[in-house]
């Protein structure tokens, strides 16, 4: 019987696995299957963790509902019952010290309409002026690899880019939008440009689609996001073997198939290996400097994010606020901040539970990462006070350093990826890379990603 070795147990790990494991049983194939993650709990970046009433995710807070193959996945562990959504409201930008309201009809600070691009107040009438020229701008040049920044400061003008668009988007995909393709970020953009003639029409074209995915966006589960690992666990009993606590330390060719070593001297041998792990993490397991070559071309950014839980009624929060992104010309050091027991009602049985996010591209980030959890809840606090006028000392904190584990999709992603999957197709056949490195970094991405590398895997047992 042949085996197959998963190393990594977050989404992508997990969602492999699963998959795997459904084809197995429709085509009636046999074949071992070993999960093997390095921490004591499944689920990666994907961690809640509960105190004193409030539930806190360690990395992502949701998974996008629309992305294609979510809720199909959750209906198919017959776990709707426990999905939670969003509450929508409205998202702020703190600027020039205060915070002003994202206008309601835009997409990422894009306005969809001309009423929401005349009621924002983050804009001057020169700003607003210059972003209705779009529908004179023809589009010559620009295609879905081209920059996004660069693609939107040529239709819609720089100042309501760096004013009210940068600010949103940065944020979402952790990087500089004069970096990051319009492929990987929002391909549709160019296809209303080019279609409608302005990207504004092109939303109003479509706004039936945005104003449905307005509401309820995003999806948790009442226990939050390791509800759903611990369901995928569940579902895998009795179907692989997992094993937690056990670090995987090489990967080595042998004549058929792999040898996998781990940090306890044990070895596997694994017919087909699935590498659901970041790239930092592949990097060490493959001892192979051609590869090494390829592999350091996939960068990662950082973040601190932080939990500050009140014993104060979350009423005490700007009414239907749910959150803020700081902008140029702020006293604020946090890069963004959820009001999440607003954002979530699941998190808090109704008192104050705030986030806060500290981004590698923060101009004081390499003096926040030397602190100590009592420095960096110092500067929270401050950033609390400031924001929100909020004095009292926090019953609940939670300090998560993410370092260099955010993957950086900048504009030569795409090249690298074929460059590195033609290399392992070349010298290391069904030995497959997976996860958020390299597929996506949503977890919808990392869910369809693992489904893929299922029937990849398939067709090996076939
Ligand atoms: C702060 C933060 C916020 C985010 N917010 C969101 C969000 O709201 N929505 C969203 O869709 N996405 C979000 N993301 C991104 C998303 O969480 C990740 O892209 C996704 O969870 C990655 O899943 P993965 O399985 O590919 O990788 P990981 O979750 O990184 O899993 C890899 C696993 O491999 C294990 N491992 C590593 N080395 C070894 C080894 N040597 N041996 C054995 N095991 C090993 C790790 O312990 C880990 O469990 C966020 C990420 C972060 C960090």
């Amino acid at each position: 019987m042949k085996t197959v070795a998963v190393i990594g147990g977050g989404i992508t790990g997990l969602s492999t696995m699963y998959y795997l494991s459904q084809k197995m049983k429709e085509e009636n194939i046999e074949a071992r299957l070993v999960l093997i993650e390095k921490n004591p709990y499944l689920g990666g970046k994907m961690h809640t963790e509960y105190e004193k009433g409030y539930t806190m995710e360690t990395g992502a807070d949701s998974i996008v509902a629309r992305y294609p193959g979510v809720l199909d996945l959750v209906r198919e562990l017959e776990y709707e019952t426990e999905l939670v959504y969003n509450e929508t409201g409205i998202s702020y930008i703190h600027t020039n010290n205060e915070l002003h309201a994202i206008p309601a009809g835009s997409t990422f600070g894009i306005p969809m309409s001309v009423e929401s691009l005349m009621a924002s107040t983050l804009l001057s009438e020169e700003g607003k002026m210059r972003v209705l020229q779009d529908a004179d701008i023809p589009n010559t040049q620009f295609t879905k690899e081209s920059s996004i920044g660069e693609f939107l400061e040529y239709f819609l003008g720089e100042e309501i880019v760096h004013k009210q668009i940068a600010p949103v988007l940065a944020g979402v995909y952790s990087g500089n939008l004069y970096e990051l393709s319009l492929n990987s970020t929002l391909p549709y953009l160019v296809d209303y440009k080019n279609e409608y003639g302005s990207i504004m029409k092109g939303f109003e074209a479509n706004r039936e689609k945005f104003e449905r995915s307005a509401n309820k966006k995003f999806i948790s589960f009442k226990n939050g996001l390791s509800g759903l690992i611990n369901r995928i666990e569940e579902k895998l009993i009795g179907v692989a073997e997992i094993f937690k606590n056990l670090k995987t330390t090489s990967i080595n060719k042998i004549q058929e198939g792999y040898e996998v070593v781990f940090a306890n001297g044990e070895m596997l041998r694994a017919d087909v290996v699935v590498m659901a792990l970041p790239n930092s993490a592949v990097k060490t397991l493959i001892k192979d400097e051609e590869l090494d070559f390829y592999l350091q071309k996939f960068t990662n950014a950082s973040a601190i994010t932080m939990y500050l839980g009140f014993d104060i009624p979350d009423s005490i929060l700007p009414e239907d606020g749910t959150g803020f992104i700081v902008s140029h010309n702020s006293n604020l050091i946090c890069n963004a901040s959820t009001w999440t027991s607003r954002k979530w009602k699941h998190t808090s049985t109704g008192n104050l539970l705030v986030r806060l996010f500290y981004k590698s591209n923060n101009p004081k980030y390499e003096e926040l990462i030397q602190m100590t959890d009592e420095e960096l809840t110092n500067i929270a606090r401050n950033d609390i006070q400031r924001s929100l006028n909020i004095e009292e000392k926090p019953v609940v904190v939670k300090v998560t350093k993410w370092i260099n584990a955010m993957p950086r999709y900048d504009l030569a992603h795409n090249e690298a990826l074929q460059e590195l999957l033609s290399q392992f197709d070349k010298k290391y056949p069904n030995l497959f890379i997976a996860g958020c490195s390299y597929f996506g970094v949503g977890i919808g991405a990392c869910i369809d990603n693992g489904k893929t590398t299922a029937e990849k895997t398939i067709h090996v047992l076939k």
